[in-house]
């Protein structure tokens, strides 16, 4: 199943081209109160709605997709994981290039350990990434994105996948400088996750996908998640071991060789094998 959010928070089931309104599902969820659960409860409570959004889309036509503004399809992550430095490649070229590594020593994830972004940096493929820092360097980070499904903690890699919802193309965007990882890659508009979530079930292994990404239509980064470091039952199994995952949490696996600098005009291109693609703006914040 692929579920989409689109235009004014509509929530979409997407079939070929088309987008199907399936928003009076999402009304069906528990009304809350103060304070409010950690997580996405459209995401927690996927597993009961998936028959009713079969049923709320049953013979039904949808508007083409290319007419929707897809927005980010997690609403309310409770944290946005980052996996710094899971590709061997990436690593080799961080260390040659002052302009990423900014003079410090480069590792591997193995040492770094993971970092967060802040939430409120998420936006969906048409609201576009706005540059700020115009003066430095701005880089495109294409990625695979692993939605959290169930609450959980330490889950053991052999379980890891059982608490995936579904995944995404996450865009790890990021500004170059002497500031931590963690402030540089939580600009406003820097995690762009879409075009909309793939169920789990829909992908055999997370850790067998093509992943690429073009500027202006040329190539820059073209790599497959089997060359992650950690894949992403031990990115989960690692996440666990520190901190609770709630239902909507996203781990941005870490992304290849091949990372270069975006201005503000362009439009990067990017896709994943068994999730699909998307179109995101870069523009002056
Ligand atoms: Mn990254």
């Amino acid at each position: 199943m692929r579920l989409c959010r689109f235009d004014d928070d509509r929530l979409g089931l997407v079939r070929g081209d088309e987008v199907i309104d399936v928003s009076a599902v999402a009304a069906k969820l528990p009304a809350q109160r103060w304070p409010l659960p950690l997580g996405d409860q459209l995401i927690a409570n996927l597993d009961r709605l998936r028959p009713e959004i079969e049923r709320a889309a049953h013979g039904k036509t949808g508007k083409k997709l290319s007419q929707v503004k897809l927005l980010s399809p997690v609403a309310n992550p409770s944290k946005i994981i980052g996996a710094p430095v899971n590709y061997l490649k990436h690593m080799e070229e961080s260390k040659v290039d002052p302009g990423i590594s900014q003079g410090r020593e480069v590792v591997s994830i193995e040492s770094y350990g993971l970092f967060l972004k802040s939430a409120s940096a998420l936006v969906g493929p048409s609201q576009g990434c706005a540059l700020r820092f115009a003066d430095r360097r701005n880089d495109h980070e294409v990625e695979l994105a692993v939605v959290i499904g169930k609450k959980c903690t330490d889950v053991p890699a052999d379980r890891a996948l059982d608490m995936v919802a579904g995944y995404a193309i996450g865009l790890d965007m990021t500004v170059r400088g002497k500031e931590d990882r963690s402030l540089r890659k939580s600009v406003d508009s820097y995690a762009v996750l879409g075009p909309w979530l793939v169920t789990a079930d829909e992908i055999e292994d997370p850790d067998n996908l093509d992943l690429k990404i073009s500027v202006g239509g040329e190539m820059r980064q073209n790599s497959n998640t089997r060359m992650m470091i950690f894949g992403t039952r031990k990115l989960i199994e690692y996440a666990t071991r520190f901190y609770t995952l709630y239902p909507g949490d996203i781990i941005m696996t870490g992304t290849p060789e091949g990372v270069s600098p975006v201005e503000a005009g362009d439009v990067m291109h990017a896709e994943i094998e068994g999730i699909g693609a998307m179109d995101v703006a870069v523009r002056a914040h």
